[in-house]
């Protein structure tokens, strides 16, 4: 017998009449010969709302308190829905995360799954019930209740979905499925047809608010094919499928997206000396927060300021958890800058597509729109810009990347979900040994790369158009740049740093002279540099794998120069005569976790 997790977001359970349609269609699927495991979120807005009730009765809620009162909101939602299957002459049963036994760790707000009680749903399921799940919750190991963090009933769906080892994870919601980027931002976005878990982790994390990334690090980890369609259509129109296939493999990007709400933080005057970044980057992760765009930069006085972004929301806890650092390492000062966005472009297809960054950079500076601090990966190229230029800058890009086309040939709802099926059967072994590990970080592997150079450009002005003059004269001579860095900008000067190959190393260091001749700034080379990488899955929410590789480095001696992360890797550019030593200290750092 087939089994399928339907999940309806807060807008496709606002009202009594939503919620009975959402009835409707389990039971339509439930008499199509199918278990059905419905998992709902709260209705309509109802968890700002309680958000913002702690908020009038207390400046800084116990997060306990805050996950007891947060977790409510979804348990009106699934009375009610049993109700409504109930009224229809269904059979249902509503549970709570604690009835289905949703394990997690404590950490409040952001608990993650460590396992789930599948047998009390089999049972129900196996007695001809619809079991609705709440989204969202759990209970940690003192029966307190936590939340998965907000939008987090996507990852309880496809966390049931894993577990019960469902044919299929219908995600309904209020759009048609995935866009190229966010249809409210862009009206011109282009729905997809399906995405690949990569693409649609890096998006998601990178702001496409559409599912909770760490939803699809379970998709991509024990093969559930991932459906998004919209609740409010009759018949059954098709959404998007997320799964091992990207759309349009031909194409350099195929979405972008826009986060809104980020803050940086520079720690400047930093003694530049290896084990510096690591004490900044443990209290960090000691205290659960993910940093993004770390960029380090050199001053001349030999000490180096580095900078990283945070969410908005965490700002606070960052700021204390940097000025800690800054003390213990002997640091001048933390600085909390303007408020940013940051917008990305995202593909598989730039890994064997140079000039994604150039097109990006030309297409920012053409609209006047100035880029504070850049970071790429394999398949995204990310850039900071001012808050208030954020959404014309993901109307440019979107624009420049002719994301609203639809691809030449574009791969079929019918080729993913093959290729779906065909990843689940052979993998189905490994996957049963998985699902002890739920929600635990999983490395895939580290490696470097020796072929490299690391080529600066310091003290330049930081104005808009700078990154897209240098690479558009490096792109012209055709020499491939892999790892770029632009520092946050400090009176009126920013830096950048990109590694090249040696081979072009000498080549590249003679064009971006030529850039500096015109519009300033140093040029330094170092024609010798390794790039250390460890990939998996989720290695950017997991806080601790930069710790892991820094403190591994730190312990063998060797500096980090320059830092690049993205959902599946973490990369830092190391001396060149350090290639070996750091791959076995890392190998030894992650031994417990390579799968
Ligand atoms: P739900 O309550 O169903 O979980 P969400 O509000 O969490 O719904 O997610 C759906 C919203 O995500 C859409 O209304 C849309 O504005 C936004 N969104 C952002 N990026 C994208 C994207 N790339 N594709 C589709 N929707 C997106
Ligand atoms: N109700 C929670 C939220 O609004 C979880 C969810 O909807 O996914 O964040
Ligand atoms: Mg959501």
């Amino acid at each position: 017998m087939s089994l399928i997790v339907q999940k309806f977001g807060g807008t496709s359970v606002a009202d009594a009449e939503k919620i009975r349609a959402a009835a409707r269609r389990a039971l339509r699927a439930q008499q199509q010969g199918a278990q059905v495991v419905m998992v709902v979120s709260a209705m309509g807005h109802q968890t700002d709302i309680l958000v913002d009730l702690a908020a009038q009765v207390c400046e800084d809620a116990p997060a306990r308190e805050m996950d007891m009162l947060l977790s409510t909101g979804e348990q009106v939602s699934v009375a009610l829905m049993a109700m409504a299957i109930h009224d229809l002459g269904g059979q249902a049963v509503s549970l709570t995360g604690a009835q289905m036994e949703i394990r997690t760790d404590s950490a409040h707000g952001k608990a993650r799954i460590r396992s789930i009680g599948a047998d009390r749903i089999r049972a129900h399921l196996d007695a001809g019930r619809i079991v609705i799940a709440a989204g969202f919750q759990g209970i940690d190991e003192n029966l307190n209740i936590t939340t998965l963090g907000r939008g987090g009933s996507d990852t309880t769906a496809v966390a049931l979905a894993a577990v019960l080892g469902a044919d299929m994870c219908e995600i309904y919601t209020d759009v048609d499925g995935v866009f190229t980027t966010d249809p409210r931002i862009e009206p011109a976005a282009r729905k997809m047809d399906c995405v690949s878990h990569d693409e649609i982790l890096e998006l998601a994390s990178l702001g496409a608010g559409v599912m909770h990334s760490r939803s699809i690090e379970f998709g991509k980890k024990f093969n559930v094919p991932i459906h998004v369609r919209n609740s409010g259509v009759f018949t059954d129109v098709p959404g998007t499928i997320i799964g091992p296939l990207s759309e349009a493999a031909d194409r350099a990007v195929s979405g972008a997206a826009l986060t809104k709400n980020e803050a940086q933080l520079t720690i400047a005057g930093v003694p530049d000396k290896p084990g510096v970044s690591l004490a900044l980057l443990e209290s960090l992760s000691a205290a659960n927060l993910s940093v993004d765009m770390i960029v380090q930069s050199r001053g001349a006085d030999g000490r180096a300021n580095i900078s990283f972004t945070v969410l908005d929301t965490e700002l606070n806890a960052a700021k204390k958890a940097a000025r800690e650092a800054a003390a213990a390492v002997g640091a001048r000062e933390v600085r909390v800058g303007e408020p940013v966005s940051k917008v990305s472009v995202v593909g598989l297809g730039m890994a064997s597509q140079p000039g994604v960054a150039r097109r990006m950079f030309r297409a920012l500076a053409d609209a006047g729109i100035n880029i504070h601090a850049i970071s790429t990966s394999t398949i995204k190229v990310s850039c900071l810009v001012a808050r208030e230029q954020g959404q014309e800058a993901l109307r440019v890009v979107h624009r420049e990347f002719e994301l609203g086309k639809t691809p030449s040939s574009p791969a079929t709802i019918e080729d993913s979900l093959a290729a779906a099926k065909e990843a689940k059967a052979a993998d189905a072994e490994a996957v049963i040994a998985r699902l002890q590990a739920m929600e635990e970080l999983r490395i895939d592997g580290c490696e470097i790369d020796e072929s490299q150079a690391l080529l600066s450009l310091r003290s330049v002005p930081d104005t808009p158009g700078v990154a897209a003059q240098i690479f558009e004269a490096i792109a012209a001579r055709d020499v491939m740049v892999d790892l770029i860095v632009q520092s946050i900008g400090e009176d009126g000067l920013t830096s950048v740093g990109i590694t090249v190959p040696q081979k072009d190393a000498k080549a590249a260091a003679d064009i971006v002279a030529e850039v500096a001749e015109k519009i300033g700034g140093e040029v330094s080379l170092d024609p010798g540099v390794a790039i250390l990488s460890v990939t998996g899955v989720g290695v950017r929410s997991h806080t601790g794998v930069g710790t892991r590789i820094f403190r591994a480095l730190s312990a063998a001696g060797i500096n980090v120069e320059m830092i690049g992360t993205s959902e599946v890797r973490v990369s830092v550019v190391i001396g060149g005569e350090h290639g070996a030593k750091a791959l076995a200290a890392t190998e030894k750092a992650f031994a417990d976790v390579i799968r």
